[in-house]
């Protein structure tokens, strides 16, 4: 069994996503908006701006009134219109964002003109046809598509949605997620710990994680290594859209996660990839009636492994699940700013810091289990198996940890 060849990280990540479809689509109220994805592109209603205004405070003329004396007719305030028609030898006194009176067709700003106490303006220079205006539409033509589905909606795209009146959006409803740890070692944080036993981790690193990436997070009480317990884990588990389980996806005697999902119906799609850490990631689907098929990541034990499979494939799916456009791992190119050791056989992910110059470093052990390396780094640089060493100033790609990572 275990030697079956590992398949690479690409085709990892083909699988995962090939596995994953969006869910469907619910209205979403504005204030609830951030960060969800678009499902339905987001069409103007109306114009930008609805009408024409002014971009200055100042005075709407007529710019071929060669007057140079003007009778103030009246004004014209943001939200408070002027209702005339401004005829020959007036102006109105106009502020940013104030409609243009009819019979305008330019703006003096109010540096160009001298007010005098009776009333008149005098403007003792031409003004531009158009001058300080805005017209009707210059932002967004109404019809016009101001947003594509599969968008990540910050804060810009949110201001642009208000923008047009829009007070829902179409998202892809949030992935429901189960986090399932699994070691007969583990105790929670706040109890002592016995001789042999550890603290779980993952637990919480994976719930934030998940949470990170849009989930709706419900963390397993942690399955102990017998059958029973993680028979009773995993179909609790199953319920939710997509299982992160953690630990016992090796070949140890006490590695039970692959049995039990075969047991309960998951369909193995691949079991251990090329990659260090992390080789022995297994990813299943379970079919669920009237709904998609559970996605089911058994992630490997080690901390530093389940943080990194997660980053490259757990994350993504995440995203797919909820529609985006591009789904990630989101790797950009960056110079190492140190040698880096290659592995013969597995591409590697190493924990690096990425300095104010660009370069990579790497921030200290880079064993599985040394998660504090892992917390001082802000991503992870992918270096390709082969021979050698990488020589600093080698580009490789680099990925940020986090949410950044495959949001778009
Ligand atoms: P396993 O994949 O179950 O063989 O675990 C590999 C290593 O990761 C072992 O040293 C485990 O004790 C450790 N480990 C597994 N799960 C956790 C967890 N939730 N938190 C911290 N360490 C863990
Ligand atoms: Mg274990």
């Amino acid at each position: 069994m275990s030697d079956r060849p590992l398949i690479s990280v690409a085709a990892a990540l083909e699988l995962v996503l090939g596995h994953t479809r969006a869910l469907a689509a619910e209205g979403v109220a504005l204030e609830a908006a951030a960060d969800r994805y678009l499902a339905e592109p987001l069409v103007a209603s109306l114009d930008l701006p609805p009408f024409a205004n002014s971009a200055m405070d100042g005075y709407a003329l007529r710019h071929d009134d060669t007057r140079s004396e003007l009778t103030v007719a009246g004004e014209s305030a943001a939200g408070v219109p002027f209702d005339g028609l401004l005829g020959p030898g007036q102006a109105v006194v106009i502020s940013t964002g104030a409609v243009l009176p009819a019979g305008a067709d330019a703006v003096a700003p109010i540096e160009w003109v001298r007010e005098s106490a009776d009333g008149h303006v005098e403007v003792p220079r031409a003004v531009p046809e158009r001058n300080a205006i805005r017209d009707a539409g210059s932002d967004v033509a109404a019809g016009a598509e101001l947003l594509a589905p599969g968008l990540r909606l910050g804060a810009a795209q949110l201001g642009v949605a208000a923008s047009v009146g829009a007070s829902s959006l179409r998202c892809r409803r949030l992935p429901s997620v189960a986090v399932l740890p699994t070691g007969s070692e583990l105790r929670p944080a706040g109890e002592p710990l016995l001789r042999g036993q550890i603290y779980d981790s993952n637990g919480p690193m994976l719930r934030a994680a998940a949470a990170s990436a849009g989930a709706r997070v419900t963390v397993v009480p942690r399955a102990g290594d017998t059958h029973p317990a993680h028979r009773a884990a995993f179909a609790a588990a199953l319920a939710h859209d997509v299982v992160i389980s953690v630990g016992g996806v090796s070949v140890g005697g006490h590695d039970l996660v692959r049995a039990v999902q075969r047991e309960l119906g998951v369909e193995e799609v691949f079991w251990r990839v090329a990659m260090k850490p992390g080789k022995p990631l297994s990813f299943g689907v379970r079919e669920r009636p009237g709904q998609q098929p559970t996605l089911v990541f058994g992630l490997p034990g080690n901390p530093v492994s389940a943080l990194v499979c997660f980053e490259l494939f757990v994350r993504p799916a995440l995203a797919a699940l909820q529609g985006a456009a591009e789904p990630g791992p989101a790797f950009v190119p960056a110079r190492l700013g140190a040698p880096v050791r290659r592995n013969a056989e597995r591409d590697e992910l190493i924990r690096v810091q990425r300095g104010a110059d660009g370069s990579l470093t790497p921030t200290g052990g880079q064993q599985s289990h040394q998660l504090a390396a892992a917390a001082l780094a802000d991503g992870l640089a992918m270096i390709r198996a082969g021979e050698g060493t990488l020589p600093a100033g080698a580009v490789v790609d680099y990925l940020p940890l986090g949410p950044s990572a495959g949001a778009c």
